[in-house]
């Protein structure tokens, strides 16, 4: 019999830290889990799910204008944002109770409260309880950073945004990133006006320079307004209620709502991490290629760790872990060419190597694009044009990136990001017969 309560006790019931519960289960270790909000985590609770629920709801803005050009008759129509609030709500709740009841199957013991570190085999939970496991893992993510200016109570973040009582007519959002730009698209096919504020002077950093620039034309086209080099000084709240934001080097700006996507920092604050003596490195628990901290009995997966913010790496991290602590399998994860998606309005999906990286690396760069004008969009009379772009190696021929804004485009990249992975090259694409009619076809008729 073990000296512990536990093999594994996790912290965090997110995406990193249910795939780890429940693997390391499968296993035969014997785990417990705290959660201190809702089983699920950020992405399932307050992110990507409700999220991409809300990008649904908001594209039937287009879509119900598009159809009478296809000969259907709509009448008038109106938004009841509490209809689709609360059926996004409910549908967040159905999620949550299905991530409970895989760690219930599981035999995983879920602690509904707060758990921190005590020592390299101790948590104490927030009834003041204390737990012995033979290895921890932090799993506890991330949480939304908010500029440091008087008055930055007045706004939300993400976490919150998902709650809103009324749709406001005016939004400001603060940062120009994933979040920015998705609920930008978002607020605006609400019929909100939506104003994005920067501190720098581009959007989604990171991303593909021409990609991002038709999604600043598009955003621009439809109504959506941008300040550049306009970092925020001060919010104050009017007597109505209203919000004035004073922002260097531009005018005040007046609006109802304030919504901070400045980014998100690892979750550690209060974790107890100077009980066991975990390595914090910027800001993030460091870890090794095996997901391990500084501490042989303490691991961490996903956001907490700060390597790649996204869910499907966090679970695969915690996946990982599992197997290797747990399985007699030690896995590392290859975090070459990961595609991402932002779910903008177009949305954008990327994986590899942007242009300018691929020029900075490999020196020979050969670039293939296709600007169209989608099909649906011609009929809809919708004067807007994607993108796709294959990013090659010259000498190789090898596609070493893609990059895409248009409808679907997330959809398409997944599939073609294995051609990436696989290291095929546009030799590959060519010989590649068309699928006609349709957007993808684009990839394989670059000349
Ligand atoms: P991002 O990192 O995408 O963007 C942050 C933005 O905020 C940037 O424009 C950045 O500007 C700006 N910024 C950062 N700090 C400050 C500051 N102190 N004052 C003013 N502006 C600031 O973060 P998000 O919050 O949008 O999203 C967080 C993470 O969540 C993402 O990085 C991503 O990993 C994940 N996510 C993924 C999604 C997806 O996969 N579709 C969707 C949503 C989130 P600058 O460029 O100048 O640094």
């Amino acid at each position: 019999m073990s000296d512990f309560d536990f093999d594994l006790f996790v912290i965090g019931a997110g995406s990193g830290g249910v795939r780890a519960s429940r693997v390391a289960a499968s296993h035969g270790a014997r785990v417990a889990v705290a959660e201190e909000y809702k089983v699920g985590g950020t992405c399932v609770i307050r992110g990507c799910v409700p999220k991409k629920l809300l990008v649904y709801g908001a594209h039937f803005a287009e879509d119900l204008k598009d159809a009478r050009r296809f000969g259907w008759d709509v009448p008038e129509t109106t938004f009841d944002w509490p209809t689709l609030r609360d059926n996004v709500i409910g549908e967040v709740a159905r999620l949550e109770g299905l991530y409970q009841q895989t760690l219930d199957n599981n035999k995983v013991t879920t602690f509904h409260e707060r758990a921190t570190i005590a020592g390299p085999h101790e948590v104490r939970l927030a009834s003041g309880k204390t737990v012995t496991a033979k290895y921890i893992l932090i799993a506890t993510g991330a949480w939304p950073q908010v500029p440091d200016v008087p008055g930055a109570e007045h706004g939300i973040t993400s976490n919150e945004v998902f709650h809103l009582e009324k749709m406001p007519k005016r939004v400001a959002i603060f940062g120009g990133g994933y979040i920015a730009n998705e609920f930008a698209g978002i607020f605006h096919e609400f019929s909100c006006q939506v104003t994005l504020i920067l501190r720098g002077d581009q959007i989604l950093r990171g991303y593909d320079e021409q990609i991002r620039d038709r999604l600043l034309q598009i955003s621009m086209t439809k109504g959506i307004q941008f300040r550049f080099n306009a970092p925020l000084e001060r919010i104050e709240k009017q007597e109505d209620g209203t919000l004035k934001l004073f922002v260097k080097g531009s005018d005040p700006i007046e609006t109802d709502l304030v919504l901070f996507a400045t980014g998100r920092n690892p979750k550690i604050d209060g974790l107890g991490l100077e009980n066991a003596g975990v390595t914090v490195e910027k800001g993030a628990i460091k870890v090794d290629e095996y997901n391990r901290t500084n501490v042989e009995s303490i691991y961490a997966v996903g956001d907490v760790t700060n390597r790649v913010q996204l869910t499907p790496v966090a679970i695969r991290e915690g996946h990982a872990f599992a197997d290797t602590v747990f399985g007699n399998n030690p896995r590392t994860i290859d975090y070459a060419a990961i595609p991402s998606a932002v779910f903008s309005n177009p949305p954008i999906g990327a994986v590899g190597m942007t242009e300018g990286e691929a020029r900075n690396k490999l020196g020979s760069v050969k670039v293939y694009t296709s600007d169209f004008r989608p099909m649906k969009f011609t009929l809809a009379g919708r004067n807007e044009r994607s993108l796709y772009k294959l990013v090659c190696n010259g000498d190789t021929g090898q596609v070493v990136g893609i990059h895409m804004i248009s409808p679907d485009a997330p959809e398409i990249l997944q599939a073609a990001a294995i051609a990436v992975k696989a290291g095929l090259t546009k030799a590959d694409f060519d010989a590649t017969v068309a699928l006609h009619p349709s957007m993808a076809e684009e990839l394989v008729l670059m000349r």
